[in-house]
C-alpha cells in the first residue's frame, strides 16, 4: 500500500514538473519566435514604461503617448484609469503597432482600489495575515475589473524612522512580521494563476533599504553594514521573491555609495543569483535618470549602468529608449543583456495571458458591478476596525453609550477626502464618507450629535497647503482660532462626551512628506486643552500615518484610539469601535517614541557594552540626560475593551539538541467583560553569539479570540530555523547556547523561560 502511494505521489510530481516544463517551453518558444522578429528599437520599446500623461477617453489616438505606442516604443503604461481608456490604448498597441504586442497596465494599487483599506502601516497593525491577504485579493479583483493588470505593491521597506513619510506605506519596523505580510500580499494579488482575469502581477518595492534614509528625509542616502542589512532589512523582499512575486522595483536611495538602480551587487548578485528571482525588475519613477543627480554620470552612462546592473524596465525616464541603442553600438551594453530584459517584459505579459487575449482584463460589465461593491465595502469596514489601536482607555471611557449626546469636534471630523490616506489614486473621493456622516448614519437616531470644526489642521496656513497639495482638501476655515474654539466649546457644553477627530492629514505622510517634528499641531493641542477643561470625558480619534510623539496627550486625554488612515469605509469602522460593536484589537508595528530625538527607536536593538542597568538616569551607561530610553508605546502594544492575562511560559524541554522542535506555551485568559482578540507574541533572545545579537527578536505571533472568562493554551513550535541569523561572514546559521524565550502582549510586557540548545 505504502509503495503504491509513493508511486502515485511520484507520478503526480512527474506530471506537475512536466506540465510546468511544457508551459515554460511553450512560453519560451513563443517569445523566441516573437523576439526573432523584433528590431533593437522594438526591444528597447518594450523596456519603456511611461505614465499615461495626456490620454483622454475618445482622443487617445492623438496623444503623444499614442504615437509612441504605435511606433512600438512602449512596453506598458501606468496611471491610466478606466476600462474605456485602457481599451482604446490597448487597441492602438494590438491593431496599429507593427508587432501587435499588447501593453501591460500598471497602477499604484497600494491599499485597495476604489474600496480602500487602511494604509499599509494600519493593515500591519491587524497582525492578521488572512485579512491582509483578503485586502489584496479584493484590491486585485477591483483593479483587474477596471483593466489594470500590474500593481506596484507590496511596499515592504522596513523603517524605524517615523520622520520618514513613507513609513505609512510599509509594515513597520520588524523584518519578520514584514516578511509574513509580504507573502500574504503577493498571494492575495497574484493568486495561483496570473492569467486569470482577476489576478494581477505584484511588484515588491523598493529594493532595497529605502526605509533607512538618513534623518528620515525622503530619497536620502542609506548606508549600513551587510550584517544589519541581511538580518534586519532584507527579509521581506526575500520573502516576496520566495512567494513568487512577478516583479521587483528598485529603490531611489544609494547603498554602499552606489544608487540601487545601478547597483549590480544588489540587483544581480543578491536578487537574481542568490535569491533566484526570475521575474521583471523595474525602475522607480525616473530612478535611472536620477543617478545623474546622484553624481554617477550622464543619461547615457547611467542608463548603461542600470542595464548592466540587471534592471529590465525603465519607468518614465526614457533613458533606456533613447540611449541604449548607442550603448549597444559602443559595446557598453551587450545585446544579450537587452534581449534578457526584453524577454522579462514579454514573459510577464505572457504569464498575464495578454498574448492569448489582450483584452482579458477589459470588461465593462465587471467594471460596473465589481468595483466599490457593497460586499467589498462591508469587508473593508470590518478589516478597518481591526486595524485600530487603542492607545489609552482610562476609566473605561470607551466604548461610548449609544444614548445621550456627543460633541464631534476637530479638523478631520467632517472631512471625507483625508480618510483614505496616502496612495489612494484610484479612489473616487466623491463617494467618500466623513466621520460626521458615518456617526449620523449609524447612531444618529439614538445619540444627539453636535458638530464643530474646532480648529484648522495646522496653525500655519502655508503648512496646511503643503499637507493637502494633491486635492485632499482640508477646507481651511478662515475664522480665527478663537472663533473656531468658541463654537467647539458651545458644542461641548451641550454634550455628555467629546470626541475629537484630529492628528495628521493624509498627505502629511506618504512620499516626500517627511517631518522633523512628529507631534500633533499646536492649534489642535490648544483645542484639546480647552475641551479637557470642560471636565467632560474626551476621546481622541487619532488620524496618523506614522508614530507620533504623544506624551502630553497620553498624560491628559482619557482615551486615545489610533485609527491611522482607515480607508473608504473607515468612518463607519470608527463608529463600530467607539460604540462597542467591535472590540479593538490592533497592535503597533512601529514604536511610538517619547521624543523625536530618540529616533531611531526600535524594540530589537542591540544591548551595547553599557546597557542601562537600573532606573534612568545612570552616568556612564547608555542613556540620555533629558529623556529616558523607554518608548511611549512599544512595538506590539495595543489595548482592548477587555483584559488578557498571561500565565507563565512553559517549555516542552529546557535542554534541546540538534534539529528537534521545542514547544513554548502560555495560558491566556480573557479576564475582562468583552469578547476580544489578542495577538500573542513570541520573541527570542540569543544570549551569546559569535557576533552581537538583538535583545529581542519577534519569531512568532498568534491572534486568538476569547470570550469573557475563557482561557486557552497558546503554543508555538520553535525549530533551529528560528534561531538562525547572518553571522559576521554572512553565513545564515544558528549557534549552540542559551536562549531566552519570551511570550507576551507587547515587546515590553513579556514572560520568559530559558532554553539551552546545542547542535
Ligand atoms: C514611488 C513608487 C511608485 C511610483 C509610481 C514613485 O514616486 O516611489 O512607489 O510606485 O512612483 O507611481
Amino acid at each position: 500500500m505504502k509503495s503504491f502511494i509513493k508511486r502515485l505521489v511520484l507520478a503526480f510530481a512527474f506530471l506537475c514538473v512536466n506540465t510546468l516544463y511544457a508551459q515554460h517551453s511553450k512560453m519560451d518558444l513563443f517569445i523566441n519566435q516573437l523576439m526573432a522578429k523584433m528590431t533593437l528599437e522594438e526591444k528597447l520599446g518594450q523596456l519603456n514604461l511611461p505614465s499615461s500623461g495626456d490620454i483622454v477617453t475618445g482622443s487617445a489616438e492623438s496623444s503623444d503617448i499614442a504615437k509612441k505606442i504605435v511606433a512600438g516604443k512602449v512596453g506598458g503604461l501606468f496611471n491610466i484609469k478606466s476600462v474605456a481608456k485602457i481599451k482604446e490604448v490597448q487597441k492602438l498597441a494590438v491593431e496599429k503597432s507593427r508587432l501587435k504586442i499588447p501593453l501591460m497596465f500598471g497602477m499604484d494599487v497600494i491599499h485597495g482600489y476604489e474600496t480602500l483599506f487602511p494604509i499599509p502601516l494600519g493593515m500591519s497593525a491587524t497582525w492578521d495575515m488572512h485579512l491582509i491577504e483578503r485586502s489584496a485579493r479584493i484590491a486585485a479583483n477591483e483593479a483587474t475589473a477596471d483593466g489594470i493588470n500590474w500593481t506596484f505593491s507590496p511596499m515592504v521597506d522596513v523603517s524605524r524612522d517615523p520622520r520618514w513619510g513613507r513609513i505609512s506605506e510599509g509594515n513597520g519596523e520588524d523584518a519578520f512580521l514584514g516578511a509574513q505580510i509580504a507573502k500574504a500580499m503577493v498571494k492575495g494579488y497574484q493568486g495561483d494563476d496570473l492569467s486569470k482575469n482577476n489576478t494581477l502581477l505584484s511588484c515588491v518595492k523598493h529594493y532595497a533599504l529605502y526605509g533607512a534614509s538618513e534623518a528620515g528625509r525622503d530619497y536620502g542616502t542609506t548606508d549600513m553594514s551587510r550584517v544589519r542589512m541581511f538580518n534586519e532589512y532584507m527579509l521581506p523582499y526575500k520573502a516576496a521573491v520566495e512567494a513568487g512575486v512577478g516583479s521587483v522595483m528598485a529603490s531611489f536611495n544609494e547603498i554602499d555609495g552606489l544608487p540601487a538602480h545601478g547597483n549590480k551587487w544588489l540587483l544581480t548578485d543578491v536578487l537574481k543569483k542568490q535569491w533566484g528571482f526570475k521575474g521583471l525588475l523595474v525602475s522607480d519613477y525616473t530612478g535611472v535618470n536620477e543617478m545623474i543627480a546622484h553624481g554617477v554620470g550622464d543619461l547615457k552612462t547611467v542608463s548603461a549602468l542600470s542595464m548592466n546592473a540587471g534592471l529590465d524596465m525603465d519607468m518614465v525616464g526614457e533613458g533606456f529608449l533613447t540611449t541604449l541603442g548607442e550603448s549597444v553600438k559602443d559595446k557598453k551594453v551587450s545585446i544579450a543583456r537587452i534581449n534578457e530584459a526584453c524577454r522579462k517584459v514579454l514573459e510577464a505579459k505572457y504569464k498575464l495571458g495578454l498574448f492569448d487575449d489582450p483584452f482579458r482584463y477589459i470588461n465593462e460589465n465587471r467594471a460596473k458591478t465589481e468595483i466599490f461593491s457593497e460586499t467589498n465595502r462591508k469587508e473593508a469596514r470590518s478589516i478597518a476596525a481591526q486595524s485600530f489601536v487603542l492607545l489609552k482607555n482610562a476609566n473605561k471611557t470607551l466604548p461610548l453609550k449609544k444614548s445621550g449626546s456627543i460633541a464631534l469636534i476637530g479638523p478631520l471630523a467632517d472631512n471625507k477626502e483625508n480618510m483614505g490616506g496616502t496612495w489612494s489614486v484610484a479612489a473616487n473621493l466623491s463617494k467618500a464618507t466623513s466621520l460626521l456622516q458615518a456617526f449620523r448614519e449609524t447612531i444618529g437616531d439614538k445619540v444627539a450629535i453636535h458638530y464643530a470644526k474646532g480648529s484648522n489642521l495646522h496653525e500655519d496656513a502655508k503648512f496646511e497647503e503643503r499637507a493637502g497639495m494633491f486635492g485632499k482638501s482640508l477646507k481651511r476655515d478662515n475664522r480665527t482660532d478663537e472663533q473656531l474654539l468658541n463654537e467647539a466649546l458651545e458644542a461641548a457644553a451641550k454634550s455628555d462626551v467629546i470626541v475629537v477627530a484630529g492628528g495628521e492629514s493624509a498627505e502629511m505622510t506618504g512620499e516626500a512628506s517627511s517631518r522633523a517634528q512628529i507631534d500633533i499641531p499646536s492649534v489642535q493641542k490648544n483645542l484639546i486643552k480647552a475641551l479637557l477643561k470642560t471636565g467632560k470625558p474626551v476621546v481622541l480619534v487619532l488620524f496618523t500615518g506614522r508614530p507620533l510623539t504623544l506624551n502630553w496627550e497620553n498624560e491628559n486625554i482619557p482615551a486615545i484610539l489610533n485609527v491611522w488612515f482607515p480607508g473608504s469605509e473607515g468612518p463607519y469602522a470608527i463608529a463600530d469601535v467607539l460604540f462597542g460593536d467591535v472590540n479593538p484589537s490592533g497592535k503597533l508595528t512601529a514604536t511610538f517614541p517619547q521624543h523625536v530625538g530618540q529616533v531611531p527607536l526600535f524594540y530589537n536593538h542591540k544591548n551595547t557594552g553599557r546597557p542601562l542597568r537600573g532606573p534612568w538616569f545612570q552616568k556612564f551607561q547608555s542613556n540620555y540626560l533629558d529623556v529616558s530610553n523607554e518608548p511611549l508605546y512599544p512595538f506590539g502594544y495595543g489595548l482592548s475593551y477587555t483584559n488578557f492575562s498571561y500565565g507563565n511560559v512553559e517549555l516542552s524541554t529546557t535542554k534541546a539538541k540538534g534539529n528537534q522542535t521545542v514547544t513554548a506555551s502560555v495560558m491566556l485568559t480573557n479576564s475582562g467583560l468583552y469578547q476580544g482578540k489578542e495577538t500573542v507574541q513570541l520573541y527570542i533572545r540569543d544570549l551569546v553569539g559569535s557576533s552581537t545579537r538583538p535583545v529581542l527578536e519577534l519569531k512568532g505571533f498568534q491572534k486568538v479570540s476569547l470570550a469573557p472568562g475563557e482561557s486557552k493554551k497558546v503554543s508555538f513550535t520553535i525549530t533551529p530555523e528560528d534561531l538562525k541569523f547572518y553571522n559576521y561572514d554572512l553565513k545564515f546559521d544558528w549557534e549552540s547556547g542559551d536562549f531566552d524565550i519570551f511570550i507576551g502582549t507587547d515587546a515590553q510586557t513579556l514572560k520568559s523561560a530559558r532554553l539551552n540548545w546545542n547542535k
